[in-house]
């Protein structure tokens, strides 16, 4: 039997982020990530590397980001959460901050 401090179910950004941060804070612990397939196989491995964000409120729109987010989730997106979240968006972006390569061309169209 496995036995660990910490277990993280899923191997994308989500879970390998998590990973990290709690390696950093407490590297101390023993921490095992679980997966259920290989353990490339997630969203993640095929995100294109976008980040989209309200990075000039002036030229974009808290509204228009939302309605694209929507748009793209097709049926599938919590609309009280994309209304929330979109006006943090700019903040909440984590990535840059872990080492994940993005792409940081603006659009506005
Ligand atoms: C084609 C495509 C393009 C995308 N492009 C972009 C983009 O340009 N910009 C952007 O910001 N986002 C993009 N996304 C969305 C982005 O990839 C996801 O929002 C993000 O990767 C989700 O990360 P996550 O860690 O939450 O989930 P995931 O990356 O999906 O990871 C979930 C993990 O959990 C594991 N798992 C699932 N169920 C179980 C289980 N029962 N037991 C054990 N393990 C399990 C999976 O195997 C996987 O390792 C794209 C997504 C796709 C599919």
């Amino acid at each position: 039997m496995i036995e660990t401090d910490v277990l993280i179910i899923g191997s994308g950004i989500g879970g390998l982020s998590t990973a990290i941060k709690i390696a950093e804070a407490r590297p101390d612990l023993s921490i095992t990530v679980l997966t259920k397939t290989i353990e490339g196989e997630s969203n993640t491995r095929y995100a294109q590397g976008g980040v989209a964000a309200v990075w000039d409120a002036e030229v974009d729109s808290y509204t228009k980001h939302k309605e694209d987010t929507l748009d793209a989730g097709d049926g599938l997106c919590d609309e009280k959460l994309s209304t929330s979240w979109c006006p943090k968006a700019p903040t909440g972006c984590v990535t840059s901050s872990i080492g994940v390569r993005g792409s940081t061309r603006k659009r506005h169209d």
